[in-house]
């Protein structure tokens, strides 16, 4: 065979092996994109566990008429410009990369308007070029995205999907995730027509708590110490348990590095070094935790998943994050000290 250039929608399914794993990494990259777009309030309707139907409606700023087409194209986005930009990623997104290849495995319709457009317009990408045909809609100033038949033309893919029960449970796995990270979102959603999950946007502590609780649970929120630190550029906030809160599973496990999820060996690591000695081997800790560092010290680009991340200090973000949580259990235990005193 002579040397060809793919079709489009060849090389996006090629692209979308690397991001499009199941129902639940679409999801993820449509909330990652509505929260890049300032949205404050996000709708997920899901059908057949994400096989048949994922629909995700924000209202955020929406995409102007004449970009809706380069929006459903590969290595094109709106939020890096340069190499420099790169090296300091403020959103979640920045590969340019979901919204194509989704639309390259599935019926995927873009809706969206922006605040300066009287009307609505939506686009969906057709034929081996995925050609985006654009037609007027009713939507108020935000986005919709719409993925129907997940895998549908690649039955390769489509014999992974596992049950509508599992494939439902990795969604709502990941919007927990997401809506600990983002509790000034309000995140609802519906399953088969039923409302699942409503997650209220949450601004004082009480309410923050209150996520948090529904999240984790109240026992986690019963055994929680707070968290709340720096150094420099570094920060660490969030909640960990006490030992007495310790759990038998790794289900309460979720870390943030700006913004992102992230399962990290370094963090991983320096946490259980922290507990150390106060849990037993069959224990394991539970914490929702939030490192922020300056950008530019963090590279997020290692993994297309965006999983993981590489500290440029990387031995000063484990001791920091490690004696932060010692001295955190330490208060924590002189807290109960005092208690069991009076
Ligand atoms: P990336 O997020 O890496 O930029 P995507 O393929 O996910 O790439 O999205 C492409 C572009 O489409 C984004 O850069 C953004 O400008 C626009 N976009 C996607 N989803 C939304 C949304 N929900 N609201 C506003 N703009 C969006
Ligand atoms: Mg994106």
């Amino acid at each position: 065979m002579p040397i060809q250039i793919l079709p489009a929608r060849l090389a996006n399914q090629i692209a979308a092996g690397e991001v499009v794993e199941r129902p639940a990494s679409v999801v993820k990259e449509l909330v990652e994109n509505s929260l890049d777009a300032g949205a404050t309030r996000i709708d997920i309707d899901i059908d057949k566990g994400g096989s048949r139907t994922i629909r995700i409606r924000d209202n955020g700023k929406g995409i102007p008429k004449d970009e809706l087409g380069l929006a459903l194209s590969r290595h094109a986005t709106s939020k890096i410009a340069t190499l420099d930009d790169l090296e300091a990623i403020a959103s979640l997104g920045f590969r340019g990369e979901a919204l194509a290849s989704i639309s390259s495995v599935s019926r995927l319709t873009l809706t969206s308007r922006t605040a300066e457009q009287e009307e609505a317009w939506a686009a969906y990408a057709e034929g081996r070029d995925m050609d985006v045909q654009l037609k007027p809609a009713a939507h108020p100033v935000g986005t919709t995205l719409e993925v129907l038949d997940l895998f549908f033309n690649t039955p390769a893919r489509r014999k992974f999907l596992r049950t509508e029960k599992t494939e439902f449970g990795h969604i709502d796995e990941l919007l927990k995730r997401i809506a600990l990270s983002r509790m000034d979102v309000t995140i609802n959603l519906r399953h088969n027509g039923k409302v699942v999950r409503q997650y209220r946007a949450a601004n004082t502590q009480v309410q923050k708590e209150r996520r948090l609780a529904a999240v984790c649970g109240q026992a986690f929120l019963d055994h929680a110490l707070a968290v709340e630190l720096s150094h420099g550029d570094l920060k660490l906030g969030g909640w960990i348990c006490s030992p007495q809160g310790a759990r038998a599973q790794n289900d309460i496990q979720y870390c943030y590095v700006n913004g992102r999820m992230m399962k990290d060996k370094l963090i991983n690591h320096a946490i259980r070094q922290a507990y150390e000695s106060s849990l037993a081997p069959d224990q394991y800790a539970a914490y929702v935790l939030f490192i922020d560092v300056d950008p530019h010290q963090v590279d997020v680009n290692v993994h297309p998943a965006k999983h993981e991340v590489r500290f440029h200090q990387a031995r000063l973000v484990h001791d920091f994050i490690c004696q932060g949580l010692q001295s955190a259990l330490i208060e924590g235990a002189a807290e109960d000290a005092e208690q069991a005193m009076n």
